[in-house]
């Protein structure tokens, strides 16, 4: 599956009943299925035993090969065809700026996360790498060789940031370690930053500072999850996943602690079936912390146990992006802003010129991360069309052009007379 044109589910303009937002009662994801004995931690793989020769692309229908972190790392779709290790074009992007790097094992990731490609109820389905992940592909290369071409002119790299994803396995903190080492002994992590997306389920205090002192700049949790009880639902003891949102949030403080501030953060799923409000009433509380969030529309991956359901409606989405933006960026806070008795907002608390302003410069609504050369609120980490295809695009990889945000406008009810957006207006233009 190419980045370009990856459609695993109908565009969703508005919610299931025409609701504008994805209400709790919906989105219950489905019971994981049992796994034969043979195919639990890789075993098809293990048994198998190819040996790995250079690039792996993922492909369902061949022995996929024995591959092993640290000497293996997998690449985003983006990152491969930036690096010119896949061809491919990206809809209205020439490239992408964060070189994304995903841990790689035949055991795979232990947890089991309702709404992500990689979890453990897929052992049966697909080998590990052959998964697909926030709806792309992610090929394996030897990490030696995306060290040696990135090492090449680290300055004039397209990559503005680099970042090292976790996923949830015995040997993840160790390989992490040596993966940042291998890659800060050869490029200056001052061209190039590094990010950390942890694992905080095996990770200790210890674990934070070791990464911050071999040269990680960033370190963020991917909490996903608004609140204790939809954490639970759906990546903790309600699918037989290991985490929990207290460990999630102690490693967090411990980030704040040794990373400091603007130097952590965590990523939110916005439409699992919280409110506007509870994910910007994180979104605060992280602000309130020294932290950034870095927010994700809920897209039903395919494989997933909550493959089943709804994208999350574009209002909702967009209504949390703004308010997440002035929250973050705009030194506004959740309190200034109005609810409705489903938490929607109603409200943004600021003059109209003001937002009027936010929503024309378009960056609230360009993909959230870790921040790369060109602004503080400009993500390196661009995901081209990792919560959405580009027909329906949710966040943008690009800065959007006045098409665009003609459409997030209508999007928002917030259309300007003589402005309209027409279907498929935006879908005419491509490049890189
Ligand atoms: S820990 Fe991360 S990689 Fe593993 S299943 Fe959960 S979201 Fe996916």
């Amino acid at each position: 599956m190419s980045c370009v044109k990856s459609e695993n589910a109908a565009p969703a303009e508005t919610g299931v009943g025409g609701l504008d937002h994805n209400p709790a009662a919906l989105m219950e994801p489905r019971v994981p299925g049992k796994i034969d004995r043979d195919l639990k931690n890789g075993g098809r793989v293990k048994q198998n035993d190819v040996a790995p020769k250079g690039v792996y692309l993922p492909n369902n229908n061949i022995m996929t090969p024995h591959m092993r972190s640290p000497e293996y790392v997998q690449l985003s779709t983006a990152a491969s065809i930036t690096l010119g290790i896949m061809n491919g074009k990206m809809h209205r992007c020439a490239c992408t700026r964060c070189l994304n790097l995903l841990l790689t094992y035949p055991e795979g990731c232990r947890a089991n996360c309702a709404y992500c490609g990689l979890a453990r109820h897929r052992e049966a389905d697909r080998d590990y790498a052959d998964r697909n992940f926030i709806r792309v592909d992610w090929p394996a290369v030897p990490m030696d060789q995306i060290i040696d071409i990135v090492a090449k002119d680290p300055e004039n790299s397209p990559f503005h940031r680099m970042c090292i994803s976790m996923i949830t396995h015995p040997r993840s903190d160790k390989d992490t370690v040596t993966v940042l080492k291998n890659w800060t002994d050869r490029i200056d992590p001052d061209a190039i930053p590094v990010s950390i997306l942890s694992n905080p389920t095996t990770m200790t205090r210890g674990d934070v500072k070791v990464l911050k002192d071999l040269g990680a700049d960033i370190f963020t949790c991917a909490i996903d999850a608004a609140t204790p009880e939809i954490f639970d639902r759906t990546r903790g003891s309600g699918v037989q996943s290991p985490h929990t949102w207290k460990k999630y949030w102690e490693i967090l403080m411990d980030a704040r602690d040794i990373f400091g501030p603007q130097k952590f953060g965590a990523h939110i799923i916005v439409g699992m079936g919280e409110t506007e409000y509870d994910s910007l009433n994180l979104v605060q509380q992280l602000v309130d912390i020294g932290g950034h969030s870095h927010m994700f529309c809920f897209f039903p991956e395919q494989g997933s146990l909550m493959d089943h359901l709804p994208a999350t409606p574009r209002d909702q989405w967009r209504r949390v992006q703004l308010g997440r933006y002035l929250i973050d960026y705009g030194g506004r806070r959740v309190d200034d802003m109005t609810f409705d008795d489903a938490g929607r907002v109603t409200d943004f608390g600021i003059p109209q010129s003001e937002l009027d302003m936010t929503i024309d410069s378009g960056i609230a609504f360009r993909t959230s991360g870790c921040p790369g050369k060109f602004a503080d609120d400009i993500s390196a980490c661009d995901r081209p069309y990792g919560d959405s295809p580009p027909s329906n695009i949710a966040s943008y990889p690009f800065q959007p052009e006045a098409v665009d945000i003609r459409k997030i406008r209508q999007q928002l009810d917030m259309e300007r007379p003589g402005e309209t957006y027409e279907e498929g207006d935006d879908l005419e233009l491509v490049d890189g």
